[in-house]
């Protein structure tokens, strides 16, 4: 088989998820996750420009034309290409940086996280391989990938933003094992049947595998696989031991919070309601109180000043509001601009908004929370209200997180997006299925970054869209709220 730095990675996880890419892939599933805007690419790109000037190999389907321009590159007596392409015996690779001093080599793979993980040595260990089985004398293989501590003050600082990381010896140590590897992957490739194996932590470890659903499929319909909150390596070893129906799962030693999931689902039980607890909770809520939720998005480049890669930028907020008791309900919101950094004129307009010393609610508020003390921290003259807002703060999670209200519905989640169709079936002013354009934080944050490239009326279409959307979090925390305190 030809093999690239992808499927040999892909078969060091599962040499049968290649099998099936290449055998059965209508039965794949989209396992992508975009909750993070700027992807691998974009991090590619500024990588490339770590070390000065450099010669790029360009992208072509006919991989022998960037092998040969890769050769003609490599005239150079010293040079620095990036996708520099060999291919030893059917093994292909493209090395994302490749330094070339006189007849030394060093290779740098990029990597859009914020740490290394075990994958990545196998994909640079696997690159090493050809190279060396080329002949060439690479003398130093390392693992770049984002500094998660990097905050951007001014230009962006590339030896900052990046950590490079040598791992040579460690993937010398590798080479004999990238050789068994790459054989046992082509020897399974010449099944023309499938081999039924079983399925492991490997199915999530380290990426989630996209054939799961087809490898799991003799599961029966409730199995240890549907338990929410429960780790996976607990979930494979109950497998491996055989414990995965809900029946097996009951008999076995697990949490009684993953029973209750069980039971409930199993039973149809009645709603577990904690009267006495939810009391308790409504007592320390207080008038004037105001439902709040952000939405933010996430760079792995920071593109303003005291960004740091992945930290959450909020850009938009929604604001229920109710000043006393029996009093009507209101509503704020604000919604940046495109195309700008939105922090400034967002935290003004939440001072302006949440006066001081009143209750703020929040669903899942360390988020809110994270989100306000990072505006305190970098406008000190709007710091003392915002740190008044976050220390003013309540979880309406918390009953739902404790299990003190917990319905089959749930299905062992306390995500508002299991709390909210639990406690009101079938009502269309609270599905998120009935919005415009926008259902989700994700599709909140894509929509918002392509806000700029959007003709006028597209853009007033697509902000009318994010603007429901927001409303809709805060005015489901109400309606939560308002059940709770039916019950009270
Ligand atoms: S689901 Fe598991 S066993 Fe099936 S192909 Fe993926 S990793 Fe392999």
């Amino acid at each position: 088989m030809n093999l690239s730095k992808s499927k040999y990675c892909n078969g060091v996880q599962c040499k049968k998820m290649l099998w099936l890419q290449k055998n059965k892939p209508e039965e794949k599933m989209d396992v992508s996750n975009d909750s993070v805007l700027d992807n691998g690419s974009l991090v590619g790109e500024y990588a490339k420009k770590l070390f000065g000037e450099y010669i790029d190999i360009e992208f072509n389907e006919n991989l022998n034309k960037m092998i040969s321009d890769t050769k003609e590159a490599l005239n150079n007596k010293e040079c620095i290409i990036t996708e520099a392409s060999f291919n030893y015996n059917n093994n292909f690779c493209s090395v994302d940086i490749l330094k070339k001093n006189d007849n030394n080599y060093e290779i740098y793979e990029v990597k859009s996280s914020t740490e290394i993980k075990d994958i990545y040595k196998d994909d640079i260990a696997y690159q090493y391989y050809v190279l060396t089985n080329l002949g060439l004398n690479v003398t130093k293989a390392c693992i770049v990938h984002i500094n998660p501590f990097y905050e951007r003050i001014g230009d962006l600082n590339l030896q900052e933003l990046f950590k490079i990381n040598d791992v040579t010896d460690e993937i010398i140590l590798k080479q004999e094992e990238v050789k068994t590897r790459i054989k046992e992957i082509n020897e399974y490739m010449e099944n023309k049947e499938e081999i039924p194996n079983d399925i492991s932590i490997n199915c999530v470890k380290p990426y989630d595998c996209p054939f799961f659903k087809y490898c799991s499929k003799h599961l029966p319909k409730n199995n240890v696989f549907n338990i929410r909150l429960m780790r996976n390596s607990t979930k494979f070893k109950l497998y491996s031991e055989g414990i995965y129906s809900y029946d097996d799962l009951l008999n076995s030693d697990i949490d009684s919070k993953y029973k209750q999931q069980i039971e409930y689902e199993l039973y149809d039980k009645d709603d577990y309601i904690n009267k006495d607890s939810i009391k308790n909770f409504l007592d320390t809520l207080y008038y004037p109180l105001y439902f709040l939720d952000f939405e933010t998005y996430q760079q792995s480049i920071p593109e303003y000043d005291y960004i740091k890669p992945y930290m959450q930028v909020p850009f938009q907020y929604s604001l229920h509001y109710i000043d006393s008791e029996n009093g009507t309900l209101k509503h704020k919101e604000f919604l940046a601009d495109a195309g700008i950094d939105p922090r400034r004129r967002l935290a003004e307009s939440l001072v302006n908004d949440i006066p001081m010393d009143g209750c703020t609610i929040a669903y899942n508020m360390s988020f809110e929370k994270s989100v306000i003390k990072n505006l305190a921290r970098i406008y000190p003259d709007l710091s003392k209200h915002l740190m008044n807002i976050h220390d003013n703060m309540y979880d309406l999670m918390i009953p739902f997180k404790n299990r003190e209200y917990y319905t089959k519905d749930m299905h062992g989640s306390y995500s508002i997006k299991y709390v909210l169709p639990a406690l009101f079936k079938d009502d269309p002013s609270l599905d998120y299925h009935n919005l415009e354009g926008v259902h989700n934080g994700s599709e909140a944050m894509n929509t918002y970054a392509n806000l700029s490239n959007l003709s006028k009326e597209e853009q007033e279409v697509m902000r009318h869209n994010l603007l429901k959307y927001c409303e809709l979090d805060t005015y489901a925390m109400v309606k939560i709220w308002e059940k709770l305190k039916e019950i009270k």
